[in-house]
């Protein structure tokens, strides 16, 4: 392998992109920079301000973790970590483990969000008794959970593990699919709606897929290495981002062009989806209709909605943590 064009010893990595090899010390230093610059240029983190971060185990999050754990004492804004446990048998199991201990190398503090003690149930059983694929049940279930503890804590925005192949991932889909209204969601941030909807940041949005998993590999940083049992190899998305990976290579550099020309473009989109935007009738966060997804799940697995009852169970959880004055 070739030198490490900063400081000449043994380099573990090339980067095509920017024309360098680095050696392990000057490559952290590298992911951490475009992480930093990426907070810059979006203005993605406020001096002050809470950041839930939710962290599920896996490389994206654990890397999200460690970094933004580190730029807190230089930007001086508060990390808060949530995990939410969705009782998928052995594989919940390693990932809660894993962010806990993760979590006390970093001294931050966590907020853990057992489904079985929440709901009764496992992500599992709420997609059996539901009629509904396991994958949409933990997407409507999480995204909820996210945005309710971020709200009910008052803080500034949730930031998640999403890293520059799965945005582009997102984005061709929605094209393929003809869903522009969707495309207009996939930026870095997206602002906080009222008291319905706490903000959204992706402080990973320009780290290749690749990068996060060299960051923790060469770090030693555990985390979970197993994809989750119930997810699916051959869908849209899985071909779609090995053709991005395949793209990459041939042509060094595509997928950053891609993301900054499609920024530029952003405004041409349609944003219909913020006039369909309304309250949940039961629980007051954001819905696309007069009933959010979360209410109508719980309502055909236990027979009543039960957003504003997981907003309560949310508050005590967070009553006796402390999480204001940290
Ligand atoms: P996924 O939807 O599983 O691809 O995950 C996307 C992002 O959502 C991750 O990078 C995390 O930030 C967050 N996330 C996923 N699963 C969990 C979980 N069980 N607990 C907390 N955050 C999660
Ligand atoms: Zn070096
Ligand atoms: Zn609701």
């Amino acid at each position: 392998m070739a030198k490490c064009s900063i400081c000449g010893r043994k380099a573990i990595e090339k980067i095509e992109y920017a024309r360098k090899y680095l050696c392990s010390k000057h490559y952290t230093e590298f992911i951490e920079e475009k992480v930093r610059r990426s907070i810059r240029r979006y203005g993605l983190i406020k001096k002050g301000s809470k950041i839930l971060l939710a962290v599920s185990g896996g490389k994206d999050s654990i890397a999200l973790l460690t970094i933004l754990s580190k730029l807190s004492k230089e930007i001086h804004f508060k990390p808060y970590v949530l995990h939410i446990d969705l009782g998928i048998g052995k594989y919940s199991e390693v990932s809660r483990k894993i962010v806990e201990k993760a979590v006390q190398e970093t001294n931050l503090p966590l907020i853990i969000i057992e489904l079985k003690d929440l709901l009764g149930m496992s992500v599992l059983e709420l997609a059996k008794k539901s009629g509904r694929p396991s994958c949409s049940v933990c997407g409507i279930v999480k995204r909820y959970l996210m945005n309710a503890v971020a709200i009910e804590m008052k803080a500034d925005a949730v930031a998640t593990g999403h890293n520059l192949d799965d945005i582009m991932t997102f984005i061709l889909k929605e094209f393929l699919q003809q869903n522009l209204d969707g495309i207009t969601k996939l930026v870095p941030r997206i602002d906080k709606i009222n008291e319905a909807a706490a903000a959204k940041i992706r402080p990973l949005y320009e780290i290749f897929e690749k990068e996060t998993l060299t960051y923790v590999l060469i770090n030693n940083i555990e985390f979970v290495k197993e994809k989750c049992p119930e997810a699916r190899t051959n869908t849209l998305n899985n071909v779609l981002k090995n053709h991005i990976h395949i793209l990459e290579e041939k042509f060094p550099g595509i997928k950053y062009s891609f993301i900054r020309s499609f920024l530029r473009n952003i405004d041409k989109y349609p944003k219909l989806y913020m006039e369909k935007l309304m309250k949940c009738c039961i629980c007051s966060l954001i819905s696309s209709g007069t009933k959010c997804s979360y209410c109508k799940l719980t309502e055909k697995t236990h027979g009543e909605p039960l957003g504003m009852y997981t907003r309560n169970y949310i508050r005590k959880l967070l009553t006796g943590m402390d999480y204001q004055g940290y």
